[in-house]
């Protein structure tokens, strides 16, 4: 059966996540108390993981939610730790029929957590799989076809499912009724973006000054995924042209050369912004008129730049469309048109 599940995409972990992507995994941390920042959400999931325990039941069904890079698998990885059992980690659009589904959730133990990354992207049929599932642990199957075709019911391990979403608003209202707990995670604050890279530096035996991981920590967007990332590519600047250690000055010269800004704005972030300003006058114009203008695909615009921009106060949506604000023009050095063209800023609104 572990072999059929890994077919479909899946992959067996020991507690700890071994085995997936290891260059990322080396960095997650195992247990609640190493994860960084998310207060709330620790603090209630250690409620939760502690009554289940108390309680000698599986965990109920956890829906994390937010922009990618912000910790969803690794939290999923932490539950199954924090619970001693197995994690069996897979994607929505790697679920390609119900027999996917099926023979996934049959070789689960019990109590064992099954992670869906981009749950969003399950099909109907699947889905419609998965709610006997999760509702009553239950497989319901049809054997044979036409009148003669009969639904057998098959009991199932109770398991975890952990799903992962980018975008809550896009799951359907059954789907996201069936999750017993729903986390919303934040982007990062540069103090924790700097723990974080403290915390991978010492994992990765790289000396750092906290100045030299602050600079990092402030253009990582937010995002614990752009922090490690900027680490591992600031550490070779520091190997190959300082003397191994990161400060402040290698920080900021290998920043400079990878072209991240003061704020970390990348080059699509930058001509996002210049778009709306140039080609629509600041604005408001609808997501897919933009990512027609500027080549991209809406999802990326939308889950990869606009959570940091509005995080900044740089971008807002409105009803009619997106706009930037004043500051995004005072960014960018360019003059903000009188009057009313730029909304200043109508504080973050929600991205779900
Ligand atoms: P997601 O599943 O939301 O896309 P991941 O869980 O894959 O994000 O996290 C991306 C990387 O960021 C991982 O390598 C992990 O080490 C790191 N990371 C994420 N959240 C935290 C955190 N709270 N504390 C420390 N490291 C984190």
């Amino acid at each position: 059966m572990q072999d059929q599940a890994a077919l479909f995409g899946a992959q067996l972990m020991q507690p700890g996540l071994t085995g997936i992507d290891s260059e990322e995994n080396t960095l997650r941390p195992q247990h609640l108390e190493d994860y960084v920042g998310q207060e709330k959400v620790k603090q209630n999931l250690k409620i939760y993981l502690e009554a289940a325990r108390r309680r000698g039941e599986p965990m109920d069904h956890i829906l994390l939610y937010g922009p990618p890079g912000l910790g969803k698998t690794t939290l999923a990885g932490i539950i199954a730790n924090e619970m001693g059992v197995q994690i069996r980690i897979t994607s929505g659009p790697a679920i390609e029929k119900p027999g996917d589904l099926a023979a996934l959730l049959t070789s689960l133990q019990e109590g064992d957590v099954l992670f869906i990354d981009e749950i969003h992207r399950l099909s109907r049929q699947v889905e419609e799989v998965l709610y006997p599932a999760l509702e009553d642990y239950a497989l319901d199957i049809m054997i044979g076809k036409g009148p003669s075709a009969q639904s057998i019911r098959i009991n199932l391990p109770k398991f975890t499912l952990v799903g992962a979403t980018t975008r809550a608003g896009q799951l359907t209202g059954p789907l996201r009724d069936r999750f017993g707990v729903l986390l919303k995670l934040e982007l990062y604050s540069p103090d924790e973006l700097a723990r974080i890279i403290q915390r991978s530096a010492g994992i990765l035996d790289q000396p750092i000054t906290p100045e030299g991981a602050y600079e990092m920590a402030k253009r990582s967007r937010g995002t614990p995924r752009v922090a490690n990332r900027f680490l591992k590519r600031v550490r070779d600047f520091a190997t190959v042209l300082g003397d191994g250690v990161i400060d402040q000055d290698v920080a900021l010269m290998a920043l400079k050369r990878m072209d991240v800004d003061g704020l970390g704005l990348d080059e699509l972030d930058r001509s996002l912004l210049r778009a709306i300003i140039e080609m629509y006058s600041g604005g408001p114009v609808g997501l897919e008129t933009l990512a027609a203008a500027l080549g991209e695909e809406a999802v990326t615009l939308e889950d990869l730049c606009e959570p940091y921009l509005m995080q900044l106060g740089f971008l807002t949506r409105t009803p009619r469309g997106r706009c930037v604000t004043h500051l995004a023009y005072e960014h960018l050095g360019l003059k903000a048109p009188e009057g009313d063209a730029a909304p200043e800023d109508n504080g973050q609104q929600s991205l779900f």
